[in-house]
């Protein structure tokens, strides 16, 4: 799969038919002809660079049901779990499935419970879109239980991320990691305030200020990403 990319960073993802754009028609013919790196031209003059499509391309333009969570927070979750290729992981709600589709292309696997049926549709569209083999979106209250044993992270994102407290302790091996993620401090106090077998690490909020850089014109950006949600960091003792 190609994409098309503009010298802004734009993206357009090549399918089989003519690219629509608002810099224009790209003929399909013409993208067919080119070698990867070179130029392709839009009807209005506009100049592309043909480049192979990546994860990251493909996952920027997946079907979003429930508010996805922001690349920011799926780094920290990856970065102060140090989940790797060999990492088990389960996830609960599944949402629109971006955190376990994102997750799922770094790690061993990922089982994914939600509990409405068209959220689970979003979800599995998006594992199939982006080719995922070791996604499971199961159809499953995660406050009932969890199903396995020694798993290395568990990521909750979720009303009542409290409930699954105790189903995460028998699921997570000892040393697991276990992320809530939640957007109100009364969560907060609530997850933090009933982890039993659990040692709370940290909780943190993540701001990212984006800046426009445009000649001497250096500034933080008048828009960006506001409020997400807080990463609460616990490990299973
Ligand atoms: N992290 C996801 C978004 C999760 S939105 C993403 O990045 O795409 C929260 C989801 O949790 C909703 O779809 C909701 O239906 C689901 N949910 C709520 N309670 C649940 C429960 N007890 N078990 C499983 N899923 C639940």
């Amino acid at each position: 799969m190609r994409i098309l990319l503009t010298e802004e960073g734009k993206a357009f993802q090549v399918k089989d038919q003519d690219v629509h754009t608002q810099f224009g028609v790209i003929k399909k013919a013409a993208i067919t002809k080119a070698k990867l790196g070179s130029t392709v031209t839009s009807n209005t003059g506009k100049a592309f660079v043909v480049s192979e499509l990546t994860f990251l391309d493909a996952f920027r333009k997946i079907k979003r049901g429930p508010q996805i969570i922001p690349l920011k927070d799926v780094g920290a979750i990856i970065a102060e779990t140090g989940m790797n290729k060999d990492s088990k992981i389960l996830d609960a709600g599944s949402g629109s499935g971006a955190l376990a589709c994102f997750l799922g292309h770094l790690v061993k696997s990922v089982i994914s419970y939600e509990i409405r049926d068209d959220f689970a549709e979003i979800a599995e569209g998006n594992v199939k879109k982006l080719g995922l083999k070791n996604v499971t979106i199961k159809k499953k209250d995660v406050y009932k239980g969890i199903t396995g044993k020694n798993l290395d992270v568990i990521i909750l994102d979720l009303a009542e991320p409290w409930n699954a407290i105790p189903h995460a302790h028998t699921a997570l091996k000892p040393g697991g990691f276990l992320v809530n993620y939640s957007p109100t401090t009364p969560q907060v106090a609530d997850f933090v305030n009933n982890l039993e077998g659990f040692a709370h690490l940290k909780t943190i909020e993540l701001i990212e200020r984006e800046w426009e850089v445009s000649g001497r014109k250096v500034r933080p950006k008048s828009q960006g990403i506001g409020h997400s949600g807080f990463l609460t960091f616990c490990r299973r003792i």
